[in-house]
């Protein structure tokens, strides 16, 4: 059969996003080190909260999420007025395009940049360019040469998925001051919290009009499974962008778990320094026996292997093993694994994994 029906521009040049695998054929009892989740999981006070909106399952939401912007503004000293809530961050990459993008003109991003920015582009019929890196960082002289008069947005993660790398924040201004006038910089900052001490760029949203943060609580808070991330944008920008959002795109029970789960602080550190300690400790071990990387600012390391063929085997012995972790060719990165940083044992286990198979 044929038909007139055609999607519009763009639209069929979208590859499927791929997601971290969670199965094993065979296997129950796998681990999941492939989806950078918290291994730990979210808050206790998180799940309470979204326990308790059980029982108001039949209200609308929020659709001004005043009580989660307000403790999104209080724990990082931000303007709650200038935060706007969406499902993942990934809603707020898309309400970007979405505005701010479209026929005609185009979305810079980096050669292993997180691939959502395709995606969005694409979406909304932009035109996505990917410029080099130098050796897995960010190139920021790389991204000024890719600008032409269609840039509209200019989009890095930082640390960046899937290298784990970041730049200062020097060069961060750097790329602000020198990109064109009608384009906006999107720091992603899905893995800010990781490191201490950076405030994912946001004194440099309030000295700019052209900077946007992004942040997530699929990460370091354990709600991957809830859809809610936020940005934090000049006010001429969320004006925009609240436009296009859905009045009602986040649940009441996703925005009370995450008010709960910004709150506890102190969960957020435990969780922030398990990680510091059981990623040094597994890139340690893996340097030792072959198997460098870089140094990494997030909760996963990008695990170097002497080949695309070596990197292969390593992932389908340690799926034999019952251990799952991310392969990268789709973010030109063949010769790599990433690995989600677990809790002790699951480091334990793919650090012995990986000295078997590298023993073979
Ligand atoms: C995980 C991730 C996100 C977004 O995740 P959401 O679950 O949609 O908030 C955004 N950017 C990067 C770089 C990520 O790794």
């Amino acid at each position: 059969m044929t038909t007139a029906i055609r999607p519009q521009p763009g639209i069929m040049d979208i590859a499927l996003y791929q997601g971290g695998a969670s199965h094993v054929a065979g296997l129950d009892n796998v681990i999941k080190l492939s989806s950078n989740e918290n291994p730990l999981g979210p808050s206790d006070a998180a799940v309470k909260a979204f326990r308790d909106a059980s029982y108001d399952l039949h209200r609308y939401p929020s659709s001004d999420h005043t009580a989660l912007r307000q403790a999104i503004a209080q724990v990082h000293g931000l303007d709650a007025d200038r935060i706007i809530c969406g499902a993942g961050s990934d809603e707020i990459i898309a309400f970007l395009c979405q505005a701010f993008s479209g026929e005609g003109t185009e979305v810079l991003h980096t050669v292993h940049g997180f691939g959502m920015y395709r995606i969005s582009a694409l979406a909304n019929g932009a035109t996505p360019v990917e410029v080099p890196e130098n050796e897995r960082v960010t190139d920021v002289d790389a991204l000024l040469a890719g600008c032409t008069d269609k840039t509209r947005l200019v989009f890095i993660a930082n640390p960046n998925n899937p290298t784990g790398t970041m730049i200062g924040l020097s060069e961060i201004e750097r790329l602000a001051a020198g990109i064109p006038k009608q384009a906006i910089l999107v720091l992603d900052g899905a893995y800010a919290e990781y490191v201490e001490g950076y405030d994912g760029g946001a004194a440099l949203v309030d000295s700019h009009d052209n900077i946007v943060m992004t942040r997530t609580f699929s990460k370091l808070y354990g709600l991957g499974g809830l859809r809610i991330g936020w940005g934090y944008a000049p006010a001429h920008i969320i004006d925009v962008l609240n436009r296009v959002r859905g009045p009602f795109n986040l649940s009441q029970a996703a925005l009370n778990a995450a008010t709960a789960a910004i709150k506890d602080t102190g969960y957020a550190a435990h969780c922030r320094s398990e990680n510091a300690k059981w990623r040094s400790w597994m890139a340690d071990a893996l340097a030792e026996i072959g198997v460098p990387s870089d140094v990494s600012c997030a909760n996963f390391i990008l695990a170097r292997f002497k080949s695309q063929d070596e990197a292969e085997a390593c992932d389908e012995y340690l799926k034999t093993q019952g251990l799952i972790v991310r392969r990268v060719a789709g973010y030109q990165l063949p010769t790599c694994l990433r690995i989600t940083v677990g809790d002790e044992s699951a480091c334990r286990r793919v650090v012995h994994a990986i000295r078997q198979f590298k023993g073979d």
